[in-house]
């Protein structure tokens, strides 16, 4: 059965679209198809942070040597929390934070990371279950 289609407008910076033109002639595709591809791919990376499941995986917070101390924050997550480390390289630093439990509280120990300390925190799913 054929899907059906919706349009919509969005706004990409130029450099973006260039780059997609000339990905869309190389391969012999639509941009439709292409852009289609890359947003199905971005759902299903995030999805985790909408459909409530048991999930793995390692946050990962990325400081200019900061060396900012997150055991009290952790410590209030230590029913999902199951290894932390702080690495120095070089002008950077890095925290590990291997997390298993329920998305939602992932989700909840992310935001409050990063709005706790104003830096980014990138998640990785190691193993996710949505569907
Ligand atoms: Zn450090
Ligand atoms: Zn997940």
């Amino acid at each position: 059965m054929r899907e059906r289609k919706v349009r919509f407008g969005v706004s990409i910076p130029q450099k973006l679209t260039e780059k997609l033109n000339r990905i869309a002639e190389a391969m012999q595709l639509d941009r439709s198809r292409i852009v289609s591809e890359a947003i199905s791919d971005y759902v299903r990376s995030h999805d985790h942070y909408i459909v409530e499941h048991e999930c793995r995986g390692v946050l990962i917070v990325v400081d200019a040597s900061k060396h900012i101390d997150l055991l009290a924050t952790l410590s209030n997550y230590s029913d999902i929390v199951r290894f932390y480390n702080h690495a120095n390289l070089g002008d950077v630093c890095v925290d590990m934070i291997l997390v298993a439990g329920k998305s939602s509280k992932i989700t909840q120990l992310h935001k409050i990371l990063e709005k706790t300390y104003k830096l980014t925190v990138r998640y990785v799913p190691i193993a996710c279950k949505t569907t």
